[in-house]
């Protein structure tokens, strides 16, 4: 039988979902952690609920793909290394030169190089991963799908920052979005759920988990979003900033009498968002359990992100004209029903409604907004593995019929 993995390199950790193709049937997923480290944590989920946990030290990547595959045999989910016949890669930045996945040969790799600086921490990570499995599992297909290719549609108009031209044409200083994989398996869902061709829908998806972003889609086409140069920009998230005033970076560097922006920067990050303003935690569960004992940063972190979130769905159904539905995804998107209901109650002078018992849910796919809602709200649980693995299966069968 034919599988294929989809993988999400970090720089010490590998996460990884094993499918039977064409079925999409997950067979088993897992994650190595601390890769690199001391005690790296090896944990694969298979079966009916089964779990397979070690804690051991391994050295690189490679190393890790050795031992899953090894493993895998082991627990009789494979039966052997042959069966893989693909690989597709999560790779956070394609910059300008991918609009599409790509089949993964030393140009790629060398274009995935080159746009280092636009994922200084992601893309070399995406790399080993890749790399890794080229030197495991040289023959099998590999393929790069890249988060920001569904982004590539956006016009000049909604891409371009305000500054000196020049610095787009010389330094590719534009936006190029985060998430892309994630806002167009939701948009291709909508559609299907809605029964109606997604050429014909105005649909805005609001990817909200550690990392957030909202994402315009008109005919299909991301036109616009709010992840900017990098994932730093747009709504307030987990643990960064979102969209600030570039002012405060000298300002502040001066008070914290940081030397290095690059300090600075990692404090937008990792120390900002709902964790910086709460000063409890960057997740969501914590805030909410924190506003109901009455924590007054919670609330307001809570309030603020909801209102970041719906400035930017309000926007977007300006920007489009109108709007025939608001997917929520994600972590946040799909299991907190007050924050959805908080952010949607603004819309309701528009017609749009959610409703109450439907939005009180979590985790599974349904309609959320009344029957005569404006715009139809979706909850659709995101799955940007199963994008990868069907990415890899277009390129095995071209490859095949070729
Ligand atoms: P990542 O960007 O790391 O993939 P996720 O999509 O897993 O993030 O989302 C993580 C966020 O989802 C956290 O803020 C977490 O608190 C939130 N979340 C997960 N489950 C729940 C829940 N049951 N209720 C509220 N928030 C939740």
């Amino acid at each position: 039988m034919a599988k294929t993995m989809a993988i999400n390199a970090g720089s010490s950790s590998l996460k990884w979902t094993l499918y039977e193709m064409p079925e999409e049937k997950a067979l088993a997923t897992g994650i190595v952690e601390r890769i690199g480290l001391k005690d790296s944590v090896f944990t694969i989920e298979y079966g009916n609920d089964e779990k397979y946990e070690d804690v051991l030290d391994i050295d690189d990547h490679e190393v890790a793909v050795e031992l899953l595959l090894k493993q895998l045999i082991e627990l009789n989910v494979l039966e052997s290394y042959d069966e893989i016949e693909g690989v597709g890669h999560r790779v956070v930045a394609g910059g300008e030169i991918f609009s599409e996945s790509a089949l993964i040969d030393d140009e790629v790799i060398e274009q995935i190089d080159s746009l280092i600086e636009l994922a200084p921490l992601h893309n070399p990570a995406n790399l080993t991963g890749i790399k890794a499995f080229k030197n495991v599992l040289p023959d099998i297909t590999s393929v790069a799908v890249f988060d920001t290719s569904f982004h590539q549609t956006m016009p000049a108009v909604n891409y371009l920052y305000s500054l000196p031209y020049e610095y787009y044409e010389d330094y590719d200083a534009r936006k190029y979005g985060a998430h892309g994989t994630s806002h167009q398996f939701v948009a291709e869902r909508a559609a299907e759920m809605l029964d109606k061709p997604l050429e014909d829908l105005k649909i805005i998806t609001a990817h909200l988990g550690n990392g957030a972003s909202i994402t315009a889609v008109e005919n299909g086409e991301s036109v616009d979003t709010s992840m900017g140069f990098t994932p730093l920009a747009g709504v307030t998230m987990g643990t960064r900033t979102g969209d600030i005033d570039a002012s405060l970076i000298p300002y502040l560097m001066e008070k914290l009498e940081l030397t290095d922006v690059q300090d600075m920067i990692d404090i937008f990050n990792n120390e900002s968002g709902l964790k910086g303003i709460s000063g409890i935690s960057s997740d969501m569960r914590d805030l909410e359990e924190a506003e109901a004992n009455g924590d007054e940063r919670a609330e307001i972190a809570l309030r603020i992100f909801e209102d970041r979130v719906r400035n930017y769905i309000g926007q977007y159904i300006v920007k489009m004209e109108g709007v025939d539905a608001i997917v929520f995804t994600a972590g946040i998107g799909e299991n907190a029903p007050t924050t959805r209901a908080n952010i949607m109650k603004n819309f309701k002078f528009m017609g749009i409604e959610l409703d109450e018992e439907l939005n009180d849910v979590r985790g599974v796919e349904r309609v959320i907004s009344t029957e005569d809602s404006a715009a139809e709200v979706l909850l659709i649980p995101t799955d940007e593995e199963i994008m990868i693995a069907r990415d890899v299966e277009y390129f095995k069968n071209q490859q095949a019929n070729n």
